[in-house]
């Protein structure tokens, strides 16, 4: 038996109940409130504010055989999903210590459309998440808060808000709501300003650009999961070309299950845009797009084998691992496997670097997985 390695994790999800706005909010808010029903069919449908949207539920995938691996079976939703006690035992199990995580029922906010409501909404949900998920485990989780973004002062109250109440991030779609200016506008400096006086972590989560069916037809199942991956990585250009990182110098983001040699790729491509077509480029920034990335931006993948040489051979040291938890594109079931293939031979330096180091840039309170030093 391998000894365990002990990872913190950059990307994880709750399940809340698919009835919680019902139970928390005041009947006539919360009927307009996202509400899941998952049916036997294998559909899920969403019913928020007056409309209701259909999608398939993940399905179990069967063993198989790819590029001589094998993939692993999830025949089943991982037990602690929505339950903070099993969900303990299952990173145990895993070998997760601490993990960021993402609300679920957070992830539908842009499709409200009435200020009021996602105010009342995401005040209702980030109390929720702050006393039932992470209080219930404040040395492993980290709850994200959900940002009212209809608004710029309400989302400024709720930054406020919600750092007093003990959160350590936000969290943020890859695009503002409709109607709504892209995140390259100054309209959301006063947004960043209070991420960067409160000390919060600006977090974006890929897969939220609103449509996941771009693509029918041959190759669509491929397609659509890397259309998923795009809008972290325009987020991430918007703040930097905007000029949001040079005048917010100690605003980090972290960019949730998008990989991780993307992001010295991107910062190449702007480089390339920045020197080249100076002519046209404002705003003009203090230092070259590229450095922001390495300063401010952080970055988790699951199972890119190219994550390990983003650190190595790009020197790009904030990368770090996210199981994904409990979602069928994360490692449950079998992250151990994935880290002993990862970092086999890799400088015990380097991989300590991806599995705490630089997660601990940013929660140094959740510290060092105790089983490492074992
Ligand atoms: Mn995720």
């Amino acid at each position: 038996m391998e000894k365990k390695i002990w990872a913190n994790s950059g990307d994880s999800h709750f399940l809340e109940p698919g009835d919680l706005f019902q139970e928390i909010m005041p009947p006539a808010l919360a009927e307009r409130m996202p509400r899941s029903v998952k049916g036997d069919d294998g559909w899920e449908t969403v019913y928020i504010d007056g409309e209701s949207l259909r999608r398939p539920l993940p399905k179990p995938i069967r063993d198989g055989e790819f590029k001589g691996q094998t993939i692993e079976t999830l025949s089943v939703r991982p037990p602690g999903a929505g339950d903070v006690a099993q969900r303990v035992k299952d990173l145990d199990q895993e070998g997760i210590w601490g993990e960021v995580t993402f609300p679920s029922l957070g992830m539908w906010a842009n499709y409200i459309k009435d200020p009021e409501l996602i105010r009342e909404g995401t005040k209702a949900l980030n109390d929720w998440a702050m006393s039932e998920i992470q209080h219930k485990a404040p040395k492993r989780l980290i709850a994200t808060a959900t940002l009212p973004l209809l608004d710029v002062q309400d989302t400024v109250a709720e930054v406020h808000r919600v750092a007093a109440n003990g959160y350590y991030a936000v969290f943020i779609p890859t695009v503002p709501p409709p109607g709504r200016p892209t995140w390259n506008s100054e309209e959301w400096d006063p947004v960043w300003r209070a991420i960067e006086e409160t000390g919060l972590i600006l977090s974006i989560h890929i897969g939220t650009d609103g449509e996941t069916v771009m693509y029918r037809g041959p190759g669509g199942a491929v397609l659509n999961f890397n259309e998923t991956t795009y809008g972290g990585q325009r987020a991430t250009a918007q703040l930097i070309a905007g000029g949001a990182l040079d005048r917010y110098p100690n605003l980090r983001i972290l960019v949730s299950e998008g990989g991780a040699a993307w992001a010295p790729f991107l910062g190449d491509r702007m480089n390339e845009a920045y020197r080249q077509h100076s002519m046209f480029v404002r705003p003009v920034l203090s230092m070259p797009p590229k450095e922001f990335i390495y300063r401010q931006v952080y970055v988790s993948f699951q199972h890119d084998e190219t994550a390990v040489q983003t650190v190595l051979g790009m020197n790009y040291r904030n990368v770090m691992f996210g199981s994904d938890y409990p979602h069928l594109e994360g490692t449950y079931g079998h992250t151990q496997k994935t880290l002993h293939e990862l970092f086999e031979g890799v400088d015990p330096a380097v991989r300590h670097r991806i599995t705490v180091g630089a997660f601990l840039d940013l929660f140094p309170h959740i510290g060092e997985p105790p089983g490492n030093a074992a």
